[in-house]
């Protein structure tokens, strides 16, 4: 059995929150991870004592003991070219410290344990790992992007470049992280498809959306017709508006659709991510979920991840 504190990752987040919005209000976005990291441990028997950016291929992050001292150390890789991806690695070794640091000293050698956080080899990982790592994933998610605050920025509003913009400023976090972020909690119907060379990467519904037969199966083929489809989606800053399109151009399980797109390509890494909003579905049945919806938990590295 796990031998973690026992609270969740979500709720280890909110509880920081909490406390940042009370003693900052509006000013602690982008949270400052590093302060709160050392601010939050210095009080433990064990506290972080370094954190530091390094410039090294070959691991996002790190979480290992102190070799002479009982307190730890995160290292994590430099990304000057994706300040929002450092952010998101840092506020995820800093998850590492708060939910698993007790299951490290325990499962192995304090002398030599460490968590190397190490997107390449996932496919290598336990399944205890696997959970630490998604755990990890959604703490850092929801430290870095409240719900209550996103949901706040975004209400009744239709998603456009320039609100995508002001979201990515506000949190400090990337693109593709803001936009899953999005989807997890809007009760719109919506979904965002990360496509190369005509195919989809991979995708990821809206409740609603996924509720009405709108699923984005990876390797699906991008419609010739769609912006994303055309290659001209343009810079984010460059286009910004979602464009109408009619149905017969995007398809999915139930048929098609007249659908709303934004699509931002990205030269550098070869990839469009493309968001559709739909009109509020009419005379679909809504099923009722145990599970509340929450792709924070489904986290998985990839390109264009973060
Ligand atoms: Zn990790």
């Amino acid at each position: 059995m796990s031998t973690r504190t026992g609270k969740s990752a979500t709720r280890a987040a909110a509880d920081l929150s909490q406390v940042l919005r009370t003693v900052l209000g509006d000013a602690r976005f982008p949270i400052d991870v590093e302060g709160l990291a050392f601010e939050v441990s210095r009080h433990q028997p064990d506290p972080i004592s370094t954190v530091e950016k390094v410039a090294i291929d070959g691991f996002d992050g790190m979480l290992r003991p102190h070799p002479k001292r009982q307190a730890w150390q995160i290292l994590y890789a430099e990304q000057p070219r994706y300040p929002g991806r450092e952010r998101f690695t840092l506020a995820h070794e800093f998850g590492h410290y708060m939910l698993h640091r007790h299951d490290l000293h325990k499962s192995e050698g304090a002398a030599t344990s460490a968590y190397r956080c190490l997107p390449l080899q996932m496919d290598r990982w336990t399944e205890a790992e696997q959970r630490r790592e998604d755990e990890a994933d959604t703490f850092a998610c929801h430290l870095l992007m409240p719900f209550d605050d996103y949901r706040a920025q975004v209400a009744g509003v239709e998603m456009s470049g320039a609100l995508l913009t002001h979201v990515t400023d506000r949190y400090g976090v990337s693109l593709t992280a803001a936009v899953r972020r999005w989807i997890e909690f809007t009760d719109t119907r919506v979904a965002m498809v990360m496509a190369r060379d005509g195919f989809a990467l991979w995708g990821r519904a809206s409740k609603a959306a996924y509720d009405s037969g709108i699923f984005v199966r990876s390797g699906m083929e991008i419609p010739e017709n769609s912006l994303a489809g055309l290659g001209r989606g343009g810079s984010l800053a460059a286009t910004g508006r979602p464009t109408a399109l009619p149905a017969g151009i995007w398809a999915f399980a139930r048929g098609t659709e007249p659908v709303k797109e934004l699509t931002i390509i990205s030269e550098r890494l070869g990839v469009s991510l493309s968001i559709l909003q739909f009109a509020k579905a009419g005379g679909y049945q809504f099923e009722e979920d145990d599970e509340p919806w929450d792709s924070c938990d489904q986290f998985v590295r990839g390109v264009g991840e973060r």
